[in-house]
């Protein structure tokens, strides 16, 4: 038997653990719960994001980086290595040595911060009541003032390509692979489809995506796209557009794929390994009794207002459960305003500047809004480009593909997006995030004195770009 909480959060990943202990360092008395288990059986924190998601698939993504560079990229500095060989075991082996080390941290910071952690699956009933069965088994009733949903998402399955744990996997299933499959399908080549699929090419797979939109990475800037596009096909990656899969089939130790086009033609592959990657869904399975009388929008989030209050007062949701980007930093965020507000603060997340990143080589990233919704909204604006072309620190670094984009509008020369596929977009990007945040203008970045060489410079350039002042490239005549 537990007593009453302040706060009950249910979920542990980075939108419910922050959540909690932000509550708590603001004198709340918390509970957390959390029903994952690793694979071994062990209760753990951390949610997607660090058990199946960012830190797990970054692990890969750097050990297949430096496999791949040691393979590709070293001769040209002069230096030549003896045979490079590759050890999938010790691979995966350090990826879960890193997730067992946040996810124990997390335990930690729950001691430290008197948050109570409990193992075991919740249910919302009505009442600000919560339902509780242990992992140990027993179960009971948890009375809470104030409850946050962040209870995440799960992968979409597509009735066209049922996972089956061996053969067709989805994006957990496919970080942990024990060989390198010779011929691997990807159905999405949306963030996690090129994530994987790189960590795959790079090992040595040859990968294709097959992706049912005609446009390549629609919700980007189309420049920053289309720039990926010719970067990521160069890399080896197979991408196919317009093509959605209509059936597959185990047979022989091969999964054999049919996808139609837009032209209605049907096409087969063949492939060793197939990862399906079309997206998520709000983990709603089991969360909600039937008289809570929470409101869920069609496509099974919860829904909230802006400042992430349900339709019941004292219920809260955040993270992936509820509308906008499924990220974990914007989750975190909706927790921390969450526990501010509980504490009774105005907190407010700026939702136009959340940046986005895809952590492909190069990376994709992008904060604010595109020149399609800038046009859109029937503003005026200007862009400045710069490419990575003209960097001397990329160009040292041998890593000097891509561009950064930057629009700003024409009245006031604020800055209102910038897209980026480059070396460190990710970092770049949150340069801009924080000048975007402050108001910045074009020209205030511009101002701002950037060390050489850096990177950064890229962005200087073109925020400088905008006015049509770049220095190290000819700028474009204005009107
Ligand atoms: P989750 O992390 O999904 O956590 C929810 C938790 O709630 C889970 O632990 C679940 O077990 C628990 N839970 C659910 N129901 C109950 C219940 N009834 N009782 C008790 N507990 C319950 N995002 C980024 O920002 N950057 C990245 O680089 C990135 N890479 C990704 C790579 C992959 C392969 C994947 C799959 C995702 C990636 N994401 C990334 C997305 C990111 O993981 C999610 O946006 C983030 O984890 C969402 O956080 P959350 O706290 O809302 O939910
Ligand atoms: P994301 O939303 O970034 O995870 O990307 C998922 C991608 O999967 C989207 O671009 C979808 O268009 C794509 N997708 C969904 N269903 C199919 C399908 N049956 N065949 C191919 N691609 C699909």
């Amino acid at each position: 038997m537990y007593n009453n909480f302040d706060v009950v959060v249910i979920g542990s990943g980075p939108a419910g653990y922050v959540s909690a202990i932000r509550a708590a360092q603001l004198g709340m008395k918390v509970a957390c719960i959390e029903k994952w288990r690793s694979s071994n059986g062990v209760s753990v924190h951390g949610g997607t994001c660090l058990n199946v998601g960012c830190i797990p698939s970054k692990a890969l993504l750097d050990s297949s980086h430096k496999y791949s560079d040691a393979l590709n990229k070293l001769d040209s500095h002069g230096i030549t290595l003896g045979a490079v060989k590759m050890d999938i075991a010790a691979m995966m082996g350090r990826k879960d040595k890193i997730v067992s080390q946040l996810t124990g941290g997390i335990g930690q910071l729950f001691k430290a911060n008197n948050v109570t952690g409990l193992y075991g699956t919740a249910k919302l009933l009505s009442n600000k009541e919560v339902e509780f069965a242990s992992h140990q088994g027993d179960e009971s009733i948890i009375k809470a003032s104030h409850i946050i949903l962040a209870a995440g998402s799960v992968p979409i399955e597509i009735p066209a390509a049922p996972t089956d744990g061996d053969f067709i996997v989805d994006s957990t299933g496919a970080l942990e692979f024990s060989s390198v499959p010779k011929r691997l399908g990807i159905v999405g080549a949306g963030v996690i489809g090129l994530e994987l699929g790189s960590v795959w090419s790079r090992l040595g797979s040859e990968v294709v995506l097959i992706e049912a939109l005609d446009e390549f990475l629609a919700v980007m800037d189309k420049d920053i796209a289309k720039e990926s596009f010719k970067i990521f096909s160069g890399q080896g990656l197979d991408i196919r557009l317009g093509a959605r899969v209509i059936e597959t089939a185990v047979k022989a130790k091969k999964v054999n794929v049919t996808y139609q086009t837009m032209d209605e033609k049907q096409h087969k592959e063949v492939f060793d390994k197939l990862i399906v990657c079309v997206g998520r869904r709000p983990f709603i399975d089991n969360l909600l009794s039937p008289d809570c009388g929470i409101s869920l929008d069609q496509r099974g989030n919860i829904v909230v207002n802006e400042q992430c209050e349900t339709n019941i007062e004292g219920v809260y949701a955040v993270g992936d459960l509820v509308r906008g980007p499924m990220l974990a930093h914007k989750g975190s965020e909706e927790g921390v305003m969450v526990a501010e507000r509980i504490a009774g603060h105005s907190a407010q997340l700026n939702y136009d500047v959340v940046p986005n990143v895809i952590y492909t080589h190069p990376e994709v990233a992008s904060v604010g809004q595109t020149e399609a919704q800038v046009k859109a909204s029937g503003r005026n604006y200007n862009v400045g480009v710069f490419p990575f072309a003209a960097s001397g620190r990329a160009l040292a670094a041998d890593d000097s593909q891509g561009m950064v984009k930057m629009i700003a509008c024409e009245k006031t020369d604020r800055i209102l997006g910038c897209h980026i596929v480059g070396p460190s977009a990710a970092d770049l990007v949150q340069q801009v995030a924080i000048a975007m945040e402050f108001g910045s203008s074009a020209e205030d970045l511009g101002m701002t004195v950037f060390g050489h060489p850096t990177l950064s410079e890229v962005v200087h350039e073109a925020a400088l770009a905008v006015n049509g002042n770049a220095i190290h490239k000819v700028n474009r005549k204005r009107k």
